[in-house]
């Protein structure tokens, strides 16, 4: 069956953080044509706006001046020369420094804030309007699109999740340790499933994926099946 006899559909996959789901997510969308968005890019993105106009003091979050400056803050993705997709940060390339240790200490705090997330959810919804979409997160299947025809849900060990953040850190000559990254994993888990706003939490019809012992090819294949089933006409 090719394209043309599919009907197009909203892809939902999520998970906890460093699971793989947006190296599969990616895959997936390249193989069937459809657009991918990582809206955890996203909040990196406005955690970034809140470090350089220095909106935190520690952990502390100032979310009132947060909250007058998001009119301001405009997210938006550009594929480059080999393809990948990139985030911009107010017409800036930040798809580097976004993934860099000192924004993914933040990240979490910045993604409880309700209004944050209803900002960015509202664009979320505008990119996947005319679906033909993957997009990932922790709460595309239960609150951007409950209406998905696929969600997945993406489950690993901590110690997994870690040890594959570590090694992308520091394959990209990142100075870190491997328990600084669990640790990182450990907290955005703890803050990201017991937020009071859209915590992390498995959609009732989503399909679990754990790819603990998974290899790459393995998790690509059960992920092609799964939207070979759901897109028949
Ligand atoms: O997916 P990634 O690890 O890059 O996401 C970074 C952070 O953004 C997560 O730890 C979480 O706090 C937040 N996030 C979220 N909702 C999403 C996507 C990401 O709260 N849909």
């Amino acid at each position: 069956m090719d394209n043309n006899t599919r009907k197009l559909i909203t892809i939902a996959i999520d998970g906890f953080s460093s699971s793989g789901k947006s190296t599969m997510a990616k895959k997936l969308a390249k193989t069937i044509g459809y657009a991918y968005i990582d809206t955890g890019a996203m909040y990196r993105a406005v955690t970034l706006y809140c470090l350089r106009n220095h909106l935190f003091n520690g952990d502390a979050l100032d979310v009132e001046a947060l909250e007058k400056a998001l009119p301001e803050i405009h997210i938006s993705f550009a594929v480059n020369a080999d393809g990948k997709t990139e985030t911009y940060l107010n017409g800036e390339n930040v798809e580097t420094e976004i993934r860099q240790m000192h924004v993914s200490s933040k990240v979490s705090i910045v993604a409880a804030v309700g209004s944050v997330r209803r900002a960015l959810v509202r664009q979320q919804q505008a990119f996947g309007k005319d679906k033909g979409i993957v997009m990932d997160g922790r709460d595309i299947g239960t609150v951007v699109f409950p209406d998905a025809e696929m969600k997945v849900y993406v489950d690993a060990s901590p110690e997994t999740r870690a040890q594959r953040r570590y090694d992308e850190l520091k394959a990209k000559g990142d100075n870190i340790t491997y328990e600084e990254v669990l640790a990182n994993v450990m907290e955005r888990d703890r803050i990201d499933s017991t937020r009071e706003e859209s915590p992390l939490c498995k959609a009732a019809d989503a399909v679990v994926l754990d790819n603990s012992h998974m290899t790459i090819e393995e998790q690509d294949k059960w992920l092609l099946d799964l939207y070979n089933q759901r897109s028949k006409q």
